[in-house]
């Protein structure tokens, strides 16, 4: 039995083969290499840019030498009370993030959410993910950190919960900004519905560039009630 909608010969012939590799992955993301099912292979694996946890401010994951803080969290401490960040936001890993968000390769984000998923202790937490605006969302058809989110939540047995935090206007992309801006483009952009009642919130998200949108997200997450708040991230952009 098909499990396509479709008979495969009136689809064009490179959706066919999108589906076919969304459905039956077997050859690696990266390099095309047969891995006989997972996403990619181990060389690809072994090349992807690790940030080693013991070499990061705990508070914001950005590298320092013995895993200090660094000092623009000694100075002025982000809202959110720790960051998690798999690897540096480089080649290749930004070739991972590219498929989910530009190919809409979704089964990537399961994989990142597995991924993410060993680095955190369940306990509790409630897992939610950057939103998106609605523009955007309509544009892209998913939210790729709600897609990451998801999957993590699923493997650690945790409540997710994505309509909790919103974005109420569009932004200007971060990455455009001078330092100076960042903060005043994200400023009032984002509205909690509900209370958190001091519970442990996980803010989820596919790449942290700035980290002024998850910082006012944080914000937002506190002043409705959030007791304690962890930044996961695939991917983080360091400042060269
Ligand atoms: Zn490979
Ligand atoms: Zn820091």
């Amino acid at each position: 039995m098909s499990i396509l909608p479709y008979p495969p010969s009136i689809l064009p012939r490179h959706l066919v083969r999108r589906l076919a590799a969304e459905l039956l992955p077997s050859s690696c993301l990266l390099c095309g290499d047969d891995t006989g099912g997972p996403l990619l292979c181990a060389s690809c694996d072994n090349d992807l840019p690790i940030l080693p946890s013991e070499r990061l401010c705990p508070r914001c994951a950005l590298p320092t030498t013995h895993g200090e803080h660094c000092g623009a969290c000694l100075k002025e401490p982000p809202h959110y009370n720790r960051a998690l960040a798999l690897w540096a936001y480089e080649f290749p890993a930004d070739r991972i993030i590219h498929a989910l968000k530009y190919q809409h390769r979704l089964a990537v984000a399961d994989w990142l959410g597995s991924r993410l998923a060993e680095r955190l202790t369940p306990a509790g937490q409630t897992l939610l993910p950057m939103p998106l605006h609605t523009e955007r969302l309509r544009e892209r058809g998913f939210n790729q950190a709600g897609e990451i989110a998801r999957g993590m939540a699923r493997t650690l047995g945790l409540p997710y919960q994505p309509d909790l935090l919103h974005r109420q206007r569009p932004t200007r992309p971060q990455a455009e900004l001078l330092p100076g801006e960042r903060q005043r483009n994200v400023r009032g952009a984002f509205a909690c519905s509900g209370d958190l009642g001091g519970r442990h919130v996980v803010l989820v998200d596919d790449v942290m560039t700035t980290g002024a949108s998850a910082n006012e997200c944080a914000r937002v997450l506190r002043l409705h009630g959030a007791g304690d708040i962890t930044l996961v991230v695939a991917a983080r952009a360091l400042k060269h």
